[in-house]
């Protein structure tokens, strides 16, 4: 795949440019003399074409494969009059198109070397935080309102750091994410919540359910399924005391890899919920194909509405 992106990216180029791959799935682009009149307009609407090929889905072995490129642009002699400071700069600019979702482009500015900055700061600290066990996980109660017993809690994950101060998820998940750190970190989260169900359910709740919140990210790396399996089977949790927390765009983003695992969850005897319904874009629709057991309607539909009375509309 890696050979067919090459030939693609070159067919878009002059023949006097340079195409090479730096590493991994990193390729760069040095256009020479593209002219002292050279417009920004023109440069975009370059990596646009890109981006427009690059969609387009490649045939491996009969399988269709889409990649999500992401470009970042440096140019000479704005940006840089060394190679070393104009590559430097394109991958800043790279992390920022990356930060922006994917299948997108971003023009180097002096302003993203700080977010830059900031967040390789918090990666390499969140590296830290997972050699060395600081993640906590607090368990939120569900509490039946008939009864008044705890018939469940939500995992939530806290960063402890050593210097004190608990950090809540808000301040990290984003660059966990973005990182890809949020597979590691939900792997512990994931065992550790069944191993806490356990405890839970010997301890005087027998029927209590632990939920464990999955992001898209767990999904597109693949093993997902798998992974919720095995934390079962290791912690001895029973499938019915666990439930899985999916957001909206989890759903939509929705791949034929998705439905299966939810469907072998489902099959297993998991149970699934819905988070934040109402955030994304929401559709009863969808919801005929998942087998949800839960809708947790977000907190924005709920807030004050015991208290607030809207006119009628
Ligand atoms: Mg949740």
């Amino acid at each position: 795949m890696l050979q067919d992106l090459g030939r693609r990216l070159a067919r878009q180029v002059r023949a006097e440019d340079s195409l090479c791959r730096l590493a991994g799935d990193a390729f760069m682009l040095v256009l020479p003399d593209v002219g002292q009149d050279l417009r920004l307009a023109d440069l975009a609407s370059l990596c646009e074409r890109l981006l427009a090929r690059m969609a387009e889905p490649f045939d491996l072995d009969g399988h269709q494969v889409q990649v999500h490129l992401s470009l970042g642009v440096a140019l000479y002699p704005r940006d840089g009059t060394d190679g070393e400071t104009l590559m430097r700069h394109a991958d800043t600019a790279l992390h920022a198109a990356k930060h922006a979702g994917r299948q997108t482009y971003r023009f180097f500015e002096p302003s993203m070397n700080e977010a830059l900055a900031r967040f390789l700061q918090t990666r390499d600290a969140l590296r830290d935080a997972l050699e060395h066990h600081e993640f906590v996980l607090h368990d939120q109660p569900r509490v039946a309102l008939d009864t008044g017993r705890v018939v469940g809690v939500e995992a939530l994950v806290r960063w402890q750091r050593p210097e004190g101060g608990l950090v809540l998820p808000g301040d990290f998940i984003d660059v966990a994410k973005e990182s890809g750190l949020i597979v590691p970190i939900g792997h512990w989260v994931l065992a550790e919540a069944c191993r806490q169900a356990v405890a839970w359910r010997q301890a005087g709740w027998p029927d209590l359910v632990m939920a464990v919140n999955l992001s898209t990210v767990q999904f597109r790396r693949g093993g997902i399924g798998d992974e919720v399996l095995a934390a079962l089977e290791v912690s001895g949790l029973d499938p019915a005391g666990l439930e899985l927390e999916l957001t909206e765009s989890i759903l939509l983003e929705g791949a034929a890899d998705v439905l299966t695992a939810v469907s072998t969850w489902k099959a297993a005897g998991i149970q699934l919920a819905i988070d934040d319904f109402g955030t994304g874009y929401s559709s009863l629709a969808y919801l005929k194909h998942f087998p949800v057991d839960t809708l947790k309607i977000d907190r924005s539909f709920i807030a004050g509405m015991v208290e607030q009375e809207k006119p009628d509309a």
